[in-house]
């Protein structure tokens, strides 16, 4: 069952999801070479505590960190450890919190050092079509319009959407109604109302769309071990419109990128 929620919810939220993108721009300034996973998902875990919230994948199906940290060919769900990132490498973050009974959940793929140019345009597109996607949430639309805008645009620039791995409604749960998958036909599936709240996530690999999980249980990766990216954004439905409650703002300040994609859907 589809959760609407109330202005005063909308805001909670709003708050729960903007820890998770403090926390994504506390980390932006530490991703670079010779650091650990393990290290980060520590400053992840105290910068969440920091704000009086709780980590929210820590613990939930008894993921044991507070960040899935997913570098390379890893799509999604991998576990912290402490192997240092290396020049060249990309490492997808996935982080959660809880504030006031409601979840944060947004992902973001950073550059480790500089990276090659066919891994520049990976991750540039898989955050395009994370917009594309955006834009179809709205009154009117089904949650087949985002699935298809996603799947069209990664698949125009020839990569493969990941199919078994999927966005979905967030609230009091991190996995609320409904299930919004990164591929889908246009005119289909649920229809979106005001107050409904998702994570919109695109996983996009470079090659084929295959995935297979490691004896850990949890961690995906591309079955021709080519890169993936995956970028998150959680998403109201405010008077017909997409309004995002995340932000990568924090992640650019620290980066020292300007940007002005999420313009349209300031919340
Ligand atoms: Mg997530
Ligand atoms: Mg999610």
């Amino acid at each position: 069952m589809i959760k609407i929620k109330t202005a005063e919810e909308l805001a909670l939220m709003r708050e729960s999801a903007l820890i998770v993108s403090k926390t994504l721009g506390e980390l932006a300034k530490e991703v670079k070479p010779g650091v650990t996973t393990l290290k980060l998902d520590k400053i992840a875990e105290d910068c969440i505590r920091d704000h009086d919230a709780i980590p929210g994948f820590l613990g939930l199906y008894d993921f044991p960190n507070t960040l899935c940290m997913s570098p390379n060919a890893q799509v999604v769900h991998g576990i912290p450890n402490n192997k240092p990132l290396e020049e060249g490498d990309i490492i997808s973050i996935d982080c959660g919190a809880i504030k006031n009974g409601f979840y944060g959940d947004h992902a973001y793929t950073f550059e480790v050092g500089e990276v090659s140019q066919d891994i520049k345009d990976l991750l540039r597109v898989t955050k395009e079509s994370l917009y594309k996607g955006i834009e179809q949430f709205r009154m009117g639309k089904r949650v087949g319009d985002v699935g298809y805008a996603i799947q069209q645009y990664a698949e125009n620039h020839g990569y493969g959407v990941v199919r078994e791995l999927v966005g979905h409604g967030l609230g009091r749960k991190m996995h609320e109604d409904p299930e919004m998958p990164n591929y889908g036909k246009r005119g289909k599936g649920k229809k979106f109302k005001n107050g409904m709240t998702v994570a919109i996530e695109p996983m996009i690999n470079q090659g084929t769309r295959r995935i297979k999980q490691l004896k850990d249980g949890w961690t995906i990766l591309t079955a021709d071990g080519k890169p993936s990216a995956h970028f998150e954004h959680d998403v109201a439905l405010i008077d017909g419109e997409p309004k995002l409650l995340s932000t990568f703002d924090y992640i650019y300040e620290a980066l020292g990128i300007s940007s002005n994609e999420e313009d349209p859907y300031r919340f």
